[in-house]
């Protein structure tokens, strides 16, 4: 009795990284630069940007290159003053943090000359550390009437000093990415 295996069925390792990977375009539109209406729409109608476009290209061809990037969601961009954040799904995170991973993000970094954050949805205080590049001391949320809500965020001096530049820059990416009123960081 033969047993008879197809080698064609068994996707190689790039391939299989890449089905794990989920983008908010088709691959395919990816992968010939030709954007299906659906994917046109998501551009023309706000819910993404061309950077995200390109950010989701480049992830696309470097889980082709580099076999081994784990399953992991990216959502999409923010940015503000030189600051670029990349939210990726729920559990990306640690998977992103290997060494694959960090290589990514370096490759990214340097494309777009910007300072890369990577945060995953969920946890605020998580996405917040993620965010701020210092060690973070205390939060503190106040809750207004009227619905207004005050986060304070104190860091240690020394990562005050590092950050102070692009203080309002973080202050409004946690504002946006959090969903708070009014957000204020210091040392
Ligand atoms: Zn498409």
């Amino acid at each position: 009795m033969y047993i008879f295996v197809s080698i064609a069925s068994f996707p190689k390792r790039g391939d299989l990284t890449v089905k794990m990977i989920k983008l908010p375009f088709c691959k395919i539109c990816l992968k010939t630069g030709l954007l299906c209406s659906a994917c046109q729409e998501k551009i023309k109608k706000g819910l993404y940007k061309e950077k995200d476009l390109e950010i989701s290209r480049r992830i696309l061809e470097f889980a082709e290159k580099e076999k081994g990037l784990a399953e992991m969601e990216y959502k999409k961009s923010i940015e503000r003053n030189g600051v670029l954040v990349l939210v990726f799904g729920r559990g990306s995170l640690n998977k992103l943090m290997s060494s694959r991973g960090i290589k990514l993000i370096k490759i990214l970094e340097k494309e777009f000359k910007q300072e890369i954050r990577v945060i995953e949805e969920g946890n605020r205080q998580e996405i917040i550390r993620n965010l701020i590049p210092a060690t973070i001391k205390s939060y503190n949320t106040i809750y207004y009437p009227g619905e207004l809500t005050v986060l304070n965020i104190k860091i240690d001096p020394q990562g005050y000093k590092r950050i102070k530049s692009k203080k309002d820059a973080y202050e409004s990416l946690i504002r946006e990415i959090i969903g708070i009123n009014y957000v204020q960081i210091s040392a």
